[in-house]
């Protein structure tokens, strides 16, 4: 099996699956309730809420928990817009993931003005657009720090200092899910109010996420129920998401450097091969980070190709694994014509793959791309 579709969930790491094993079967407390079990899973929850803020240079008390990325974002975004008494202008970009682009919709749709700042070509983001977007009334400035689909980064810390300074009193959220293990988070340096993570895409299971909310900032939640994570996030604790979340990041931070070194030398066997076997094929979006990678076979339908990739058993996406069967609205912002959208395949590395997921890839993509030529 060669998996190479990491940006859209990733295993889970053997040290985590343990960890929450142990949790559900041995510490499995309620950590609202007062006794030595309760105790102890506080306890837990708590340890987590450390090594999750160490991985954001953050505080603890700066760390809620939330059952996914999608949350923490929405709890951002809702949060920053409906504070009383500010402005009613919000700035993102073409290029968000769903889970921003759709909560800034209902936004829009209840009266706020949206600014969504185009992507160029390579699917960079302008600094010069961003200065340009920012209004007295601007209340939100909302972006991702790496994209899902085509790996670009986005010059959030040159955004932080333009928004502070032009509209000191508007937030500033990062969604940080894809960037997360792979590129060192800076809170302080990027000027952010938010940050918000996930833990599947990082070697924790899915349903746990976190948000970063600077000390001072302060937000309505999402909704209400008990006094869980400080009455931002009621409900009774995934410990065991929690704890295996506190342990991917520990993981994460430890290996980071060595993990993003492995990840560029698969990238870059990726990149040698399409030159040398597919000189026709062209890169969509300029893959600032090696863990995503989008790349169109023009004359090969995406939705084919990706069958026949998986009868070798290599598993790639086409665009986004969250817009199932669309066409990219990523793609789409860059203005890259029908066929290359139609055509555009994503492959998301982790360090777990090694140089055979590689060539396994190539070798379907040649034998994939030969047929569905010939079937034209
Ligand atoms: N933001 C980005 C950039 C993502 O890639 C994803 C997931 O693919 C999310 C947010 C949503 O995260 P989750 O799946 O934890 O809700």
């Amino acid at each position: 099996m060669h998996y190479l579709d990491h940006a859209a969930t990733t295993a889970v790491l053997p040290e985590a699956a343990q960890t929450a094993c142990r949790v559900m079967t041995e510490d499995f407390g309620n950590p609202s309730s007062v006794h030595r079990m309760g105790i102890a899973a506080s306890g837990i929850v708590e340890q987590a809420r450390k090594q999750v803020a160490a991985m954001l240079h953050a505080e603890p008390s700066e760390i809620t928990f939330t059952s996914c990325g999608t949350e923490a974002t929405a709890m951002a975004i809702s949060g920053a817009c409906r504070r009383k008494g500010r402005g009613k202008h919000i700035i993102t970009t073409a290029i968000e993931h769903a889970a921003t682009l759709n909560t800034v919709k209902r936004l829009e749709q209840e009266g706020f003005a949206v600014t969504y700042l185009q992507p160029d070509a390579d699917g960079h983001i302008s600094v010069d657009d961003l200065r340009a977007a920012v209004r007295p009334d601007t209340v939100l400035l909302t972006c991702m720090l790496a994209n899902n689909e085509i790996g670009t980064v986005l010059p959030v810390k040159e955004f932080g200092k333009i928004l502070k300074k032009k509209a000191p009193q508007a937030l500033f959220h990062i969604d940080a899910v894809q960037g997360l293990a792979r590129i060192p988070i800076k809170p302080k340096l990027w000027n952010a109010d938010f940050i918000s993570v996930s833990g599947h895409k990082i070697g924790a299971p899915k349903g746990i996420g976190a948000l970063y909310i600077r000390k001072g900032v302060h937000i309505a939640p999402l909704m209400v129920g008990g006094g869980q994570e400080r009455g931002m996030r009621p409900g009774t604790e995934a410990v065991p998401n929690i704890a295996a979340f506190g342990e991917a990041c520990r993981i994460g931070m430890e290996r980071m450097d060595g993990n993003y070194a492995k990840v560029e030398a698969l990238c870059a066997r990726l990149e040698q091969g399409i030159a040398e076997r597919f000189p026709w094929a062209v890169y969509n979006g300029k893959h600032d980070i090696p863990h995503v990678v989008n790349l169109s076979f023009p004359g090969c339908k995406s939705e084919v190709l990706l069958r026949v990739l998986e009868m070798h058993e290599v598993y790639v996406s086409s665009g986004s694994a969250c817009a199932k069967g669309k066409a990219s609205h990523v793609l789409s912002a860059m203005r890259l014509d029908h066929a290359r959208i139609d055509s555009a395949l994503r492959i998301s590395f982790a360090p777990a793959n090694i140089p055979e997921d590689v060539d396994a890839l190539l070798d379907a993509l040649e034998e994939g791309t030969a047929r569905l030529k010939r079937e034209i």
